[in-house]
């Protein structure tokens, strides 16, 4: 079966054709910058093989609907297409954000789930017009085709009310629907499932910390293979720090500045989720930046290094109390799978808890699944690389065959 990823965002459309039944990544790409003067398209045939070919447009891309007939064409080109025709994709999976407390599985779209979605537009509203766009595009150029809706936030969706409430007036929850949902699901989900492949045991049956570091970075508690807590909250602003993104604040930081520096809440907005974390600290949001500022002696991006370590490891110690028994601590994501100092400074200090890093494992190259604790960390220490297309793909996979 093949299965068309699509990530749909207000002003791009990232996707991946998957053949599911090797789990094979057809083509992937991007269209970026839509409605903007010119727009690009970015094309991947066979990406990460040897044979991988690449086609890159600029134009003019006015909609999500010119844009998904671009990609469409690449797909299906006579000449370097993946494959002959349309009648070859079997089904849509549809990255979504916010499902709010809607949507406690992946599901078929019908007018029902759009109408979800569009009631949720408040909770999302970054993303989930977005979305929309993307479905109702796809929808009409797939009519046939059955599309499927798979959320950030379901993986969370098994958290208790004492980890998602606010302690805010209740009623601000009743009328709003103001709570902690969590993001990232689809990578915590898949690297829980990995992690307790790679532990020999099944996902019910294991307590791990998965720690997502990228751009945005989050992390979970997961009780026998279930989310009982998440860093994100009600955006994917709380928690740890991130790349621009400020994580745990006090609130009242926000009416402090918008009277003395006349700031809307809407430039608090910006402020707090593009021109803050690491950016706002050392004026650099790449980590591989960070550290090359670091070699020459840069103290404020030593100092955006250390508040990450610091912030990563109290959240580690405070889900390590949430859970009491942890078989594993599990890094992903492009810091966590690829950086060995941000991994050790995330658990440094940790060892009087049965958490001790090996250090040549951690440094080694490896790529892939690995274990980088020593042997007598009674605590596994894991690097597991995320893929949330895939995920994507093999829960639409999982909806079509239970419909
Ligand atoms: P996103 O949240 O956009 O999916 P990624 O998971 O791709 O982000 O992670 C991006 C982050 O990973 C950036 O901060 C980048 O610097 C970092 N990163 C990628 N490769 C490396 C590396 N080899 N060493 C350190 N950091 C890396």
């Amino acid at each position: 079966m093949n299965v068309l990823v699509i990530n749909s965002g207000s002003s791009s459309i990232k996707y991946q054709l998957l053949d599911m039944t090797t789990e094979r990544v057809m083509c992937s790409g991007a269209v970026e910058r839509i409605g903007e003067a010119q727009g690009t398209l970015t094309h991947k045939i066979a990406p990460g093989t040897e044979g991988e070919d690449k086609i890159t447009l600029t134009q003019p891309i006015p909609d999500h609907e010119e844009g998904m007939h671009l990609i469409i064409g690449l797909i299906t080109d006579a000449e370097r297409g993946v494959v002959k025709s349309l009648d070859e994709i079997e089904a849509v999976g549809h990255r979504i954000v916010q499902g709010g407390d809607l949507f406690d599985r992946s599901c078929l779209v019908d007018d029902a789930v759009v109408e979800g979605l569009t009631k949720l537009i408040p909770l999302g509203p970054v993303h989930n017009p977005g979305h929309l766009a993307g479905i109702r595009v796809s929808r009409h150029l797939f009519p046939k085709v059955p599309q499927v809706t798979v959320f950030d936030t379901v993986f969370h969706q098994t958290m208790p009310p004492r980890a998602y409430m606010y302690a805010l007036p209740y009623e601000l929850y009743e009328e709003l629907k103001v709570r902690r949902y969590g993001f990232h699901g689809t990578s915590h989900s898949y690297v829980s499932k990995e992690a307790a492949r790679f532990l020999g045991k099944s996902v019910d049956e294991v307590n791990l910390i998965t720690v997502h570091l990228g751009n945005g970075s989050s992390m979970c508690a997961v009780q026998n293979g279930k989310s009982v807590d998440t860093s994100m909250g009600l955006t994917p602003l709380e928690g740890l720090i991130m790349g621009t993104r400020c994580g745990d604040a006090d609130l009242a930081i926000y009416p402090l500045i918008g009277a003395a520096k006349g700031m809307s809440i809407e430039e608090i907005n910006d402020l707090t989720n593009k021109q803050s974390g690491f950016k706002g600290i050392c004026g650099k949001n790449d980590m591989r930046d960070i550290h090359a500022a670091v070699a020459k002696g840069d103290g404020r991006a030593k100092l955006a290094l250390d508040m990450f370590g610091y912030r990563n490891r109290k959240y580690i110690g405070s889900y390590l109390a949430v859970l009491g028994r942890v078989d594993a601590i599990v890094f992903t994501a492009g810091i966590g799978e690829n950086d060995p100092v941000a991994r050790e400074l995330s658990v440094r200090g940790l060892e009087h808890m049965g958490i001790k890093l090996d250090h040549d494992r951690n440094l080694a190259p490896t790529r892939g699944a690995r274990d980088i604790s020593s042997a007598d960390s009674t605590v596994r220490v894991l690097v597991i690389p995320t893929n949330e297309e895939l995920e994507i793909a093999r829960q639409t996979v999982g909806v079509l065959r239970a419909s």
